[in-house]
């Protein structure tokens, strides 16, 4: 039998090739692993529930890319919002930083979709293949009936999971309801289906095999987020003064009298780690601070009658003896940042006016001497009501003495969450200054006079033209 390329233990050494060996997980229960529960629900739900709820009598959230509009409950986002999405991406900036620097990969842990979704596809695992070892032995059998019945109930529930959450995804930018009527009729539109695909598959691909390797080797966060901490940030850490020397011991036994620490060897922060790593070998990039191996090493702890906290989370500071700071400048100028950044959002997103008004000069005439002598300048006005109600605007004209705004049709009416564009002459007397002058047209809500918007705009008049008026 051909058993492949011999290689010799000096190769094996030198290879930079290790083949991936599946982790198995063991499950964990404590304080923390709750947490994490409960962020993965939480979260879920979040994902899957919102775009089926309703506000205003349409989708609550849906980014509406053809229409260049994101709905988000009660207001409506313009490309003239983008600024808001930059001022998230900042706030979303810093809270990495903030939360990095107070209590290391919180992130990774409990929020991240890559730990979330591994979460589910880890636990409909153990629906169908059972716990740790029954998972093990199953995979080292030979293919039984049991064997494959129970992977194909995993690979049925990881597909469908996969499909619904490219559905879902989706959803957000095409209205899910629509959405999934096409799906049933079979006549999605070629992107949206190559998204529900992707999406779908990217998911069965990362939470169902890729797991800890998309952390490990993937993620570019792994990689700088030491540079995040300091020696006050609280991180993952077994306590190697207490532990060790480890090794196992009968309950009750006097470990101290044979020179043991509290570590029993016992190998179960090994065993529940996602990553597969040994925290007892220090920090290590591995490591998304789910914080399993505290759970899993408290409950080890309990039996012995020992006390908890043989991997805790601590500062490096502090496992050397010293004080831990966990209040410090670097948290207080991160801190007050992310609070004025937050409070900040909040407040313009409140005042957000939601009328806007573009002026643009007709270019094709630069004005127009009307019979009775008047001037006349041509614009489209463009109005946009990102109000949840229709308004009817009126649009005034002010700048020049004795000018006046007529338009095609008074008021204007602009339904909710759309833009309209008029038509707009203004007119200003014979003795108007010559060249160029700054109007102002300002469109006014009739139903609440607080609801108005102006621009600027060149008025031109004939006579000696002044140079800005090249640039208007
Ligand atoms: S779980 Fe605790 S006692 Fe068991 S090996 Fe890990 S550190 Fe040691
Ligand atoms: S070492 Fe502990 S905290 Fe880090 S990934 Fe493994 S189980 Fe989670």
């Amino acid at each position: 039998m051909d058993d492949g390329p011999v290689t010799s233990p000096a190769d094996a050494a030198d290879s930079l090739y290790a083949a991936h060996k599946k982790i198995y997980p063991r499950e964990s229960h404590g304080v923390f692993s709750r947490l994490r529960n409960a962020a993965v629900l939480a979260l879920l739900g979040l994902f899957y529930l919102l775009p089926w709820v309703h506000w205003s009598g349409r989708q609550a959230v849906l980014f509406d890319l053809p229409a260049r509009k994101f709905y988000i409950f009660g207001l409506v986002f313009w490309p003239q919002d983008f600024f808001f999405l930059s001022w998230l991406l900042i706030i979303a900036a810093l809270s990495l930083f903030f939360f990095t620097a107070l209590a290391g990969r919180l992130w990774c842990g409990y929020a991240c979709p890559q730990t979330v979704w591994t979460e589910a596809f880890v636990w409909m695992e153990r629906l169908t293949e059972g716990n740790r070892a029954q998972q093990i032995r199953l995979d080292r059998g030979p293919w039984t009936a049991n064997k494959i019945a129970r992977k194909t109930a995993k690979q049925a529930l990881w597909l469908s999971f996969s499909a619904w959450t490219g559905f879902t995804f989706v959803g957000y930018f095409t209205a899910i309801e629509t959405l999934g009527h096409e799906l049933i009729a079979l006549s999605p539109g070629p992107w949206e289906l190559f998204w529900c695909v992707f999406y779908g598959f990217a998911t069965y691909g990362n939470a169902g095999y890729l797991r800890e390797q998309v952390c490990k080797y993937m993620c570019p966060y792994a990689r700088f987020q030491s540079a995040m901490f300091d020696r006050d940030t609280l991180i993952i850490s077994y306590d190697p003064a207490r532990g060790e020397p480890r090794g196992a011991r009968p309950r009750g036994a006097d470990y101290h009298a044979r020179g043991l620490g509290d570590c029993v060897d016992c190998m179960m922060c090994v065993q529940v780690c996602p990553t597969g790593i040994d925290i007892r070998q220090g920090l290590q990039y591995e490591c998304i601070a789910c914080a399993a191996c505290i759970d899993a090493c408290d409950s080890v702890m309990d039996r012995m009658s020992y006390p908890r906290g043989l991997i805790r989370y601590a500062t490096q500071g502090s496992m050397e003896g010293k004080t831990a700071h966990i209040v410090r400048p670097r948290m207080i100028v991160y801190g007050g940042l992310l609070a004025a950044l937050v409070i900040g959002f909040f407040v313009a997103v409140f005042l957000r006016n939601p009328v806007d008004i573009d002026v643009l000069r007709d270019r094709n005439a630069l004005y127009r001497v009307l019979d009775d002598e008047r001037i006349e300048n041509v614009y489209t006005v463009r109005l946009m009501n990102k109000d949840e109600r229709d308004h009817s605007f009126r649009l005034s004209a002010s700048g020049l003495p004795g000018l006046t705004l007529d338009t095609e049709r008074e008021p204007v009416l602009v339904a909710a969450g759309t833009a309209l564009a008029v038509a707009v002459r203004l007119r200003a007397p014979e003795h108007t200054p010559a060249g160029s002058s700054m109007v102002r047209i300002r469109a006014t809500a009739v139903d609440d006079e607080r609801l108005s918007a102006v621009s600027k705009g060149r008025f031109i008049a004939p006579g000696e033209e002044k140079e800005d008026e090249h640039h208007d």
